[in-house]
């Protein structure tokens, strides 16, 4: 009888991790996995906890209780291995004064402990990829934002680690700016790099990301695919509808009438959610949309957002 496959060993393990500050309990019995090679996108409002939990992944904070591996390797115990074994973008960076990016990028090779030889090859691989290299003279703290982004990921990837850990990395950017650094992104996990990254803009990361982590309050509320996401409450329907006319009477139907309720309103109306999918309830919906005298011209059923999904499982909280 042949053996069953290994079970995949996860590349990061979080269990039960605590921190607070003063009376403000930031993160509160946090756990997952990450396993090799996956794009993880972390997920959640201003304040839930996302900064406090990868600060402490990156050893830059100590949890109060609970435990972090990277690669197996202790993030408390075992700084300085970890270190190696990771690349941090911080939602914030500074710029440093009278430094080319040359100069920058050289300086945290050296940081990174590179001899002179290795650490020219690196810097341009690194200024390649993140398409700094026609910018190698020009002062640091002189760079537009999309620019300045991508020399905080080259500086990131200096050391070659095998984790990203990438705050708010989109954070600021144009669309043409969040559109490059999302193929970066996916050039990365096909070099089979794992990467952690956070960020509110949901729809961007369901593309980019093979599985995401929500978190509210400090408390991990869903782990799953953005598939998995979507489907998640799905005994509910969103439906589009527009009207001729007045748009505020769609928001006095939608009060009027039980099981149904305004997801948001636009121009011409707004998306109903409604409690039931079944056929029968949406077709009821609108025969009573059409008794009540609304003047619909459009009512059709919409692919659940990332943001609504997001919404929903807040609610359920
Ligand atoms: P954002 O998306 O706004 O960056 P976040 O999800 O990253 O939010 P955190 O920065 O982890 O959230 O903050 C979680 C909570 O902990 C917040 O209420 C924040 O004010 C608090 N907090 C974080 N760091 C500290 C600190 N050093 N001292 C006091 N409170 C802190």
């Amino acid at each position: 009888m042949s053996e069953p496959p290994p079970l995949p060993v996860p590349i990061i393990s979080v269990r039960d991790l605590h921190r607070a500050f003063g009376s403000v309990r930031a993160v509160r019995g946090v756990s997952f996995d990450v396993y090799p090679g996956q794009v993880v996108g972390f997920i959640g409002a201003n304040g839930a906890g996302k900064t406090t939990t990868m600060r402490i992944m990156a050893t830059l904070d100590m949890p109060d209780s609970g435990s972090i591996g990277i690669c197996g390797t202790d993030v408390v115990n075992f700084p300085t291995e970890v270190r190696q074994m990771i690349g941090w973008m911080p939602d914030a960076y500074g710029s440093y004064e009278h430094m080319t990016v040359l100069e920058y990028l050289d300086f945290f090779g050296r940081a990174f402990g590179l001899k002179r030889e290795a650490r020219g090859k690196r810097l341009r691989e690194v200024m390649e990829f993140t398409d700094l290299a026609p910018l190698t003279s020009r002062p640091a703290n002189k760079l537009s934002k999309g620019q300045n982004q991508r020399l905080c990921l080259g500086r990131t990837l200096l050391h070659d680690p095998k984790v990203l850990i990438l705050d708010e990395p989109a954070a600021g950017l144009d669309p043409k700016a969040r559109i490059e650094f999302k193929n970066l992104v996916r050039l990365l996990a096909d070099g089979g790099k794992t990467i952690f990254i956070s960020s509110h803009i949901l729809s961007e990361l369901g593309e980019m990301c093979d599985t995401m982590l929500f978190i509210d309050a400090g408390k991990i509320v869903h782990h799953g695919s953005a598939e998995s996401l979507r489907r998640h409450n799905s005994e509910a329907a969103l439906i589009d509808v527009r009207l001729v006319g007045n748009p505020d009477a769609l928001r006095a139907w939608v009060e009027m009438n039980p099981g149904v309720e305004l997801a948001d309103a636009h121009r011409d109306g707004g998306r109903v959610r409604l409690t039931s999918a079944e056929p029968e309830a949406i077709t009821a919906c609108l025969r009573k949309m059409l008794a009540d005298g609304l003047t619909v011209t459009d009512f059709h059923r919409e692919e659940r957002r990332l943001e609504d999904a997001f919404v929903d499982i807040l609610k359920a909280q």
